[in-house]
């Protein structure tokens, strides 16, 4: 089945009992069981719902695997995978990531004894460097937030194999439609179905695919041991979601190229990280292990002065968190979304005050490119 086909078909498709083509919303907490342990395969909605199961099943279609898991948010999602791990391990991960997930690692499980170390994953050699005797699991975001690194990921899968290792990766940017980490030789996909997989900014979710029967059995029982489940309500929203994603990915980044490309000849920017752009450092790789470049752009225009008269001005950019839904928005990374690292980290890493990051939307691209140019004008009198 192709991908267009399997958003549709995929999973399971609407109710075997009354031939509703959506799956039903199962709102249900418990189920009958006719002697102990005797029952349909469902017992307690934590541990299995079957709307949430619907969804579950779709997603590990989408990806190439044999199990999927949604949880009640990407971090819940993340959090999880990691309570894998145990007192005294330690991962090797991405130093470009989304910022909750730098804190969750920096400031949560490094208290519980699980330590991370945080390198350039787009050098493999950084990440070889950093493994120790102790080191479970590489975990990497590509392309990275916000500066759209790209990472090889077979080039780490085969690291992460030789030293025994998980390699896990966070797959929120580009999503199944255009890219599928578990065919690249990882272990587990996770997404913020927040993103562009629920896509209306309407939900918070997120979504793991695994590609071994004995690896979704660990994280099954993780997943029902903590309890951060995804309810009936969202699982069918986010099913719903899923129908128009490929629509919506090639929306999306038709429109990114073009904003991209104009953005470049800007006079007032000074740099643009895009994947789709020949000139991006990973443009290669992200040509040869993904089918699209996405929808997110960061650009540079030198200063948070600067930022902040663009961001008041733009009409159809919305100033909010998150990306990934059919709306365009704009965002100042180092005071938003990777607010939680540390100022010097983030000069470190080349997250600049004057850095803007846009989640391009589906609108019709010359209105994008037409708020976006009067959002830019230099009003006379100002001194930036
Ligand atoms: C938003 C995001 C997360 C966290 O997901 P939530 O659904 O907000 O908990 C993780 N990774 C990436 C890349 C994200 O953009």
């Amino acid at each position: 089945m192709k991908m267009d086909t399997k958003l549709i078909h995929g999973g399971i498709f609407g109710d075997e009992h009354t031939g509703a083509v959506s799956v039903p919303i199962y709102q249900v907490s418990t189920y009958k069981q006719d002697g102990v342990g005797n029952h349909k395969g469902f017992e307690y909605s934590r541990t299995g719902n079957p709307t949430r199961h619907a969804l579950e099943v779709l997603i590990a279609d989408l990806e190439n695997g044999v199990r999927g898991f949604a949880f009640s948010s990407g971090m819940a999602a993340i959090s999880t995978i990691v309570s894998l791990f145990s007192q005294g391990d330690h991962l090797v991960v991405g130093d470009d990531i989304y910022g909750g997930t730098y804190r969750v690692l920096s400031k949560v499980f490094s208290r519980l004894g699980i330590e991370s170390t945080f390198v350039d994953t787009s050098v493999l050699s950084n990440v070889e460097a950093a493994i120790r005797p102790n080191t479970k699991a590489i975990y990497m975001e590509t392309p990275s937030n916000p500066l759209l690194k790209v990472t090889d990921i077979k080039g780490l899968a085969i690291i992460a194999k030789k030293h025994n290792l998980l390699s896990i990766v966070d797959n929120t940017f580009l999503t199944p439609y255009w890219q599928n980490p578990l065919d690249l030789g990882a272990d587990i996909v996770l997404h913020s179905a927040t993103k562009y997989l629920g896509g209306h900014s309407d939900l918070v979710a997120g979504l793991v695919a695994v590609k071994n029967e004995e690896l979704g059995e660990q994280l099954h029982f993780v997943q029902n041991s903590i309890g951060a489940v995804l309810g009936p309500q969202d699982s069918w929203l986010l099913i719903r979601g899923l129908k128009t994603l490929g629509l919506r990915m090639k929306a999306h980044e038709a429109n990114a190229v073009q904003l991209a490309k104009w953005l470049s000849n800007h006079e007032q920017v000074s740099k643009v990280y895009y994947p789709g752009l020949v000139t991006h450092t990973g443009h290669e790789m992200a040509s040869i292990q993904a089918r699209g470049y996405g929808g997110i752009i960061s650009f540079d225009v030198g200063s948070e002065e600067r930022a902040d008269q663009i961001l008041s001005k733009t009409k159809y950019f919305t100033l909010a968190e998150s990306l990934g839904a059919v709306e365009s928005l704009i965002s100042v990374p180092a005071r938003m979304t990777h607010a939680s690292i540390p100022a010097e980290r983030r000069a470190e890493l080349g997250i600049t005050d004057g850095l803007i990051r846009i989640s391009v939307g589906v609108e019709d691209v010359e209105d994008l490119i037409q708020d976006l140019a009067q959002a830019m004008e230099v009003t006379a009198g100002s001194n930036v």
